[in-house]
This record gives structure tokens, C-alpha cells and sequence, in this order.
């Protein structure tokens, strides 16, 4: 039995939306900016296409802008407006428990005269609106946050966050809502955002395609210079299948929700319980306010990527911590900044669901696990006993 407990890293790619890409990569392969028939049936499936995301995130049409993924719509979104906003001011605040996505834009900025502020966050990941406000001075030109954290699931206080923003004026907001967009309505209207990114693999859509919302009348200079691209905003020949996959997932994804986030939050539930069962094996972010399908723990005494390891040979796909930091030996930089010391931080391990979970395979997951790192315990003692 193979089970997928990582959808936070990436989902498949549903049926659905596949059948609907098809015809884009075989006969209707025009390229959008053709004026053929070809060319034109490309264009016609490119708009289409923004009409339904748009329509998904109470938007326009004009207000979408596709990129490669959640990553280039990220970078997009904030090089672009702190570049067009350098003669205002140069300061960017954002969280320390953003995706490198942020951080690492951030701190690339950092070396052209931005100054950034890195919020501190608290035990479960969520910004202070008092801090957020105090950090906001008149060079302030962005504020980029996550709506959920892809580590440790919890869902940011955003209503909350925005009105402090807006307090202030002429500082434009960026929600990263890459790992929320399945699992969150998102209306960006009702959020009051400016720039908010979203890729379509965390929705059952295909990889390599994202999209920036990018309200209109927000001034931003674009990344990528070419050709004349979704409105000057981002040059190249468009991923057209990828867009209609994107637009296909992520309509169903929206008209499932209420019936998909439930059932997953029972699920997840159950598999915590479980987990939780153990000694000494704490809940990662918020106990409420998190993510349906989302379990982030940490088991003292263990090593996480141990017990991953573990779990894949016996058919178990679940990760540390973010699909991105696999691998490395550096304690996640999200777990150190929610005050996780460097020893508890290396026994995380993160399990998501998705759509596709079915019961029978968190039921056999939810005996699995437990065992699996009471085993590597015991070994570990044994061993040091040895010793
Ligand atoms: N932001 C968050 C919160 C994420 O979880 C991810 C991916 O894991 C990204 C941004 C980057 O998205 P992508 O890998 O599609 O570029």
C-alpha cells in the first residue's frame, strides 16, 4: 500500500483539469499571440482561462497575471512594486516565518538599499497586528505575508493584519496564499489586498503555473522583459494548457471546499490523535486556527528525517518540514522562528492530506506512524545504552 501524506509539497494532477489541458498540447498548440486560427483558438483558451481564476478570486480578468508558478508571482509581486515604489521609500516588512519565496527575495532586495523588516512571530506562527502596525513608518512601500503557513499549517490572523495596514497610507500589501488556496475562500476584494499568489499544483493543477491577482491601479515594474505579454506584466509566450489546468483545478477546488475541508479536518484529526497518543510529541502551529488537512509535529528524541525515511519504505510519503528544506541538515528556519530549539526542531515531521486521501489510509497510517517512531526511539536508547 502506497499512501501520499505530502500534499503540502505538491498534489496530482486531477483528471478533470487534465482532460481539459489536452487539447492545448495537441491540436489547438497556437501560440496566443498568433493571428491564425491556431493562434487565436490559444488565445481564446488563454482568456477563458482568466476569466474562471479571476471569477474564483472575485477579481478581473486584467487583474490576473500568469506565471510559472507560486514562486515567480511571489518574486513578481515584490521585486516589481518595491522596485516601481523606490523613490517613496525603501522599506519591505514581512514575517520570519515567510517561504524562502519571501525571505530569500527579501533578502536579495536587501543588497540594493532595500531595508527590511523581518516580524517576529509567536508560538504558532501568527504576526502581532500591534507589532505589524509599529513597523510600518513613512517609507514603508510593501507588506508581504502569508495567508497559511505551508510548514506548520496556521492561517494568519489576515483580516486583522490588513486593517492595520490600511491605517497607513500608500503601503501596498502581498499575501502569499500559495498554501491557503485550496483550503481557504479567497476573495480578494473581501481581503482588501493588493497582490496575492497562488500556484496551481497545491490544487490539483499542474505544475510549473501560478498566478499574481494584481489589483488594478497597482503600480509594479515587471520581471522578466520580452515581448508584450499579459499586459507588459510578464514577457514570454504563455504556458496556455497550464493556465486552463490551473483554471480548471481551481474552480473545482472552490466548488468543493465546503464538502472537501471537513471531511479532511475529521481525517486529520483522527491521524493527530494517534500521533499525539506518544510521549513527548507536540502539535506544530495553531491547534484551531491551521490548515484542514494539515498535521505538523515535533517528536523529541527522534529525528525527523529518520523517520521519514522510515516511512517511505514502508510506503508512507510524508516530509520534515517543507518540501524545500528536505535534505539539507539546517533546522527549519520556520521551526526556529515559532522558538523551537535547534534539538526539537530536527524531530519534526509533517503530514498532509488531500483531496485524495481516503479513511482506510489514515487509518493504516495512524497505526503506522506511531510505531514507527516509538521503533526508532527504542533503537536510539538501545544504542546509546551500548555506548
Ligand atoms: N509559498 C508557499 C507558502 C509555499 O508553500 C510554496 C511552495 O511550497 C511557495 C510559496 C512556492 O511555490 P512554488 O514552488 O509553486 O513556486
Amino acid at each position: 500500500m502506497s499512501i501520499y501524506l505530502d500534499h503540502a509539497a505538491t498534489t496530482p494532477l486531477r483528471r478533470e483539469a487534465l482532460e481539459q489541458m489536452l487539447p492545448l498540447l495537441t491540436d489547438d498548440y497556437g501560440n496566443p499571440s498568433s493571428v491564425h486560427g491556431p493562434g487565436r483558438r490559444a488565445r481564446a483558451a488563454l482568456d477563458e482561462s482568466r476569466e474562471r481564476v479571476a471569477t474564483a478570486l472575485n477579481s478581473e480578468p486584467r487583474e490576473i497575471v500568469f506565471t510559472s508558478g507560486g514562486t515567480e508571482a511571489i518574486n513578481l509581486a515584490i521585486k516589481g512594486t518595491a522596485w516601481a515604489g523606490k523613490a517613496r521609500g525603501n522599506r519591505l516588512v514581512t514575517s520570519a516565518a515567510e517561504h524562502h519565496a519571501v525571505l530569500h527575495t527579501m533578502r536579495h532586495l536587501e543588497k540594493f538599499g532595500f531595508e527590511i523588516v523581518t516580524l517576529p512571530v509567536d508560538r504558532y506562527g501568527r504576526v502581532d497586528p500591534d507589532q505589524l502596525d509599529a513597523a510600518i513608518n513613512d517609507r514603508t512601500i510593501l507588506v508581504s505575508l502569508m495567508l497559511a503557513n505551508n510548514e506548520v499549517g496556521t492561517i494568519q490572523p489576515m483580516a486583522d493584519l490588513v486593517r492595520r495596514v490600511r491605517g497607513h497610507r500608500a503601503v501596498a500589501i502581498h499575501v502569499d496564499a500559495v498554501q491557503a488556496a485550496p483550503y481557504i475562500a479567497i476573495d480578494v476584494r473581501e481581503l482588501d489586498v493588493d497582490m496575492l499568489s497562488i500556484a496551481a499544483h497545491k490544487f490539483e493543477g499542474p505544475k510549473g503555473v501560478g498566478a499574481l491577482y494584481l489589483r488594478h491601479g497597482t503600480i509594479l515594474l515587471p520581471q522578466i522583459q520580452g515581448g508584450t505579454q499579459e499586459r507588459y506584466r510578464r514577457a514570454g509566450t504563455e504556458n496556455v494548457a497550464g493556465a486552463v489546468g490551473m483554471a480548471a483545478a481551481l474552480e473545482l477546488s472552490v466548488a468543493e471546499r465546503s464538502l472537501v475541508a471537513p471531511r479532511l479536518a475529521r481525517l486529520r484529526d483522527r491521524l493527530r490523535d494517534a500521533v499525539l497518543a506518544l510521549p513527548n510529541v507536540e502539535l506544530t502551529g495553531h491547534p484551531r486556527k491551521r490548515l484542514p488537512g494539515h498535521l505538523s509535529v515535533v517528536a523529541r528524541e527522534s529525528d525527523g528525517a529518520a523517520v521519514v525515511m522510515n516511512l517511505d519504505l514502508a510506503g508512507i510519503a510524508c516530509s520534515t518540514g517543507s518540501a524545500c528544506t528536505t535534505g539539507s541538515t539546517e533546522p527549519s528556519h520556520v521551526l526556529t522562528a515559532l522558538g523551537y530549539p535547534e534539538e526539537e526542531a530536527r524531530g519534526s515531521i509533517r503530514l498532509t492530506l488531500g483531496r485524495t486521501t481516503f479513511e482506510g489510509e489514515v487509518e493504516h497510517a495512524a497505526d503506522l506512524i506511531p510505531q514507527t517512531i516509538a521503533r526508532l526511539r527504542n533503537a536510539t536508547a538501545m544504542v546509546a545504552t551500548e555506548i
